[in-house]
């Protein structure tokens, strides 16, 4: 079975993901940039039981007008987040994709919050795309 590892910017935080991801999202929303840095955030879905964490992190409970809260990890060496329990899916943990390190990672199943998206971002037309709501 494939294994990947995702780690914090130092290395102290990691996750180890057996198998492929059950869902592998871009998202547009301001609070994937703020997380993330960047023009967008990039999440992987994993099962629990795929996952082994190593390393301290603490946390960063991110409240949502939907009324399910997101819960993030990050290292306390480095402030880099790298993974998350969506309260709205308790079975799953997300991974942000960047903490892999890994240009062969699969692509995204589907870009969502899309209508926030820059105008400037174009992805192939074979992955689906939502707004956001
Ligand atoms: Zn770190
Ligand atoms: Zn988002």
């Amino acid at each position: 079975m494939s294994e990947r590892r995702a780690e914090c910017s130092c290395g102290r935080l990691r996750v180890v993901c057996r198998g492929e991801a059950a869902k592998v999202s871009i998202c547009h929303c301001n609070a994937c940039r703020r997380r993330t840095g960047s023009a967008f955030g990039m999440s992987a879905f994993y099962l629990r039981g795929q996952l082994a964490i190593e390393g301290e992190s603490r946390l960063f409970r991110r409240d949502s007008d939907n009324g399910h809260p997101v819960d993030f990890h990050f290292c306390p060496s480095c402030g880099s987040t790298v993974y998350w329990e969506p309260s709205r899916k308790p079975d799953m943990i997300g991974v942000g994709v960047g903490a892999f390190a890994d240009p062969s990672f699969p692509m995204p199943d589907q870009s969502v919050s899309d209508d926030l998206r820059h105008a400037w971002i174009a992805f192939p037309e074979n992955m689906p795309s939502r707004g956001s709501g």
